[in-house]
């Protein structure tokens, strides 16, 4: 995956398009993540009965999942929307590196 969970993303196709957030969770399987305040649907929460006869339940906002491709990656250097190349470190691990400014990604283990 060439997104990780913290990265700051711009989202740039579908319903969000040009808003930005952190990435909460990554779904590497379907190729989806969570971004922070992106996406927001509204989840109906089940009425329950309580004790004083009133009834609890209600809208919750939550984040849905959109697919990685309509998302870049936010440089944390440059600040600009960006596509990443993977670099082989010297100890063998990879890091990303910013195509537009060349400078290196942190990586998050
Ligand atoms: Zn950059």
């Amino acid at each position: 995956m060439r997104i990780k969970k913290n990265d700051l993303v711009k989202v740039i196709s579908g319903n969000a398009k040009g808003s930005e957030g952190k990435v909460l969770k990554v779904f590497p399987e379907g190729g989806r993540i969570i971004v922070e305040k992106v996406h927001m649907i509204k989840r109906h929460t089940r009425k329950q009965q309580n004790r004083g006869g009133g009834q609890q339940g209600g809208i919750v906002e939550k984040e849905a999942p959109i697919h990685i491709s309509d998302v870049m990656l936010v440089c944390p250097k440059c600040g600009k929307p960006t596509r990443t190349s993977v670099i082989i470190l010297g100890d063998g691990s990879k890091a990303r590196k910013c195509k537009k400014c060349q400078e290196m990604l942190s990586e998050q283990k």
